[in-house]
């Protein structure tokens, strides 16, 4: 390809068109992230894929951009995205159109919780890429205002998510309804047996990539914990807020009440605060990652489901207000910081009886997380622990080549890991 001293040149070295490398440098992307290295050749050649890659990845620039480059703006509607929640359609149809500035690419999005007489007139003015959930999808389809039998590209956005909120049976739907040849692009951070059928159902031998990049996130995640009975945790919150003095900070709840309630807390004791679950009206929703994602507002409350996929620059603490039950959710929280080679801080508040999950958590990260402490605060008696035995540094080299290899979603590798650590005897 000719050289264009000023534009991207490794996205260049991609196959990537002129106007998207345009639009690349005036966003300021200049070094491809390892899934867009990967993925960009393999889709731009047409392949089918099946991408495995958690968001902070860079993964919508990497379907995004070969998609664009591919859609032909002087037809009709070609290319499509699923996601499964309104805030990552939303985020993703303002990372797409960022990078179609001068492609003439024309992207709408539809999902849930806004006025659909708003989404029907803006695909009355015929886009040429569809992004949203699978609910709106449906709908606008049963509503006649969106025809999917021609479309040449599909995308598939976080589908392990998808299916976690239940929306595989839209997902077969709608993908039964495309009567066009296509290609058909999986991203997701698992793939389990139920998206592998699902994939071989929908999509033609397809190119498998893996990027995960949970170790890498783990690792530049400076983790911590502290331990907080219930009733001590708010007051350890603020003196966390306020000696940490973090830049931006998501707070998780494990449910929407207690995201609620802390909110209103914090409001009570002046600390301004969003809060952001499935009991908030979508235009509250919208309105308080607007201002987290600008700095207006320094503390987003938050719980996993509503935080999906959401994207905020320099999120600088994650702190785990409750311990998250299922420990994957653990990455998945503190994969909000750290984004694109940044450096994040966690801190994880710990009851007494959650011992053993903690310690489930730092033997699927295969790391320790470290007490601290705050100033003001006396923590709680320490969680009670299963013992730990110490991994030979031979053997810790090992586990860690099978975690970062990008294989930790594989049970036969974790299972070989967790077979290092034995609880220690029960004393009586
Ligand atoms: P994603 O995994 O698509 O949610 O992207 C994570 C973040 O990385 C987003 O804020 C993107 O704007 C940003 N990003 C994606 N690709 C690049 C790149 N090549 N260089 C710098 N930032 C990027």
């Amino acid at each position: 390809m000719q050289k264009h001293p000023e534009l991207p040149q490794a996205f260049a070295d991609l196959g990537v068109s002129v106007p998207i490398l345009k639009a690349l440098r005036k966003i300021g992307y200049e070094t491809p992230s390892d899934i867009q290295r990967e993925m960009i050749p393999v889709a731009l050649s047409g392949r089918d894929i099946l991408g495995q890659a958690r968001t902070g990845t860079g993964k919508t620039a990497s379907f995004g951009i070969p998609a664009l480059q591919r859609i032909d703006p002087n037809k009709r509607l070609q290319a499509l995205c699923l996601a499964p929640t309104r805030e990552l359609a939303v985020q993703v149809t303002g990372e797409i159109r960022r990078i179609a500035e001068f492609t003439g690419v024309h992207c709408v999005a539809v999902y849930g919780g806004q006025k659909i007489q708003t989404q029907v007139h803006q695909l009355g003015k015929k886009p040429h890429f569809v992004i949203g959930t699978p609910g709106r999808v449906m709908d606008m389809i049963g509503r006649r205002h969106l025809d999917i039998h021609e479309l040449d590209y599909v995308i598939l956005d976080e589908v392990d998510r998808m299916l976690d909120i239940g929306f595989r049976d839209d997902i077969r739907k709608i993908l039964g309804y495309i009567r066009s040849e296509h290609q058909t692009i999986f991203v997701s951070a698992t793939f389990d047996d139920e998206i592998r059928r699902l994939a071989k159902q929908f999509t033609r031998e397809p190119v498998e990539i893996n990027v995960s990049r949970d170790q890498i996130t783990v690792d530049q995640v400076q983790q911590f914990f502290v331990t907080a009975e219930q009733r001590d945790k708010f007051r350890l919150l603020k003196l966390l807020l306020e000696q940490d003095e973090p830049e931006a900070a998501i707070v998780f709840t494990n449910t929407k009440h207690a995201a609620r309630k802390l909110a209103g807390q914090l409001h009570k004791v002046g600390i301004e605060a969003m809060e952001i679950h499935g009991d908030l009206m979508q235009r509250k929703r919208d309105k308080a990652m607007e201002r987290f994602r600008k700095h207006r507002v320094r503390v987003l409350v938050a719980t996993d489901l509503a935080a999906r996929g959401i994207d905020v620059q320099n999120v600088t603490h994650i702190i785990n207000y409750d311990l998250p039950v299922d420990i994957q959710v653990y990455v998945h929280r503190i994969g909000r910081t750290a984004r694109m080679g940044a450096k994040g801080k966690a801190v994880s508040f710990v009851t007494r009886e959650e011992g053993v999950l903690l310690t489930d958590i730092e033997k699927m990260i295969n790391r320790e997380i470290v007490e601290c402490s705050y100033e003001g605060y006396t923590p709680s008696p320490p969680p009670e622990r299963p013992k730990l035995v110490a991994l030979t540094p031979g053997e810790a080299l090992a586990s860690r080549l099978v975690t970062s290899s990008g294989a930790e979603e594989d049970d036969a590798p974790r299972r070989t890991l967790l077979r290092r650590y034995k609880p220690a005897r029960r004393r009586r």
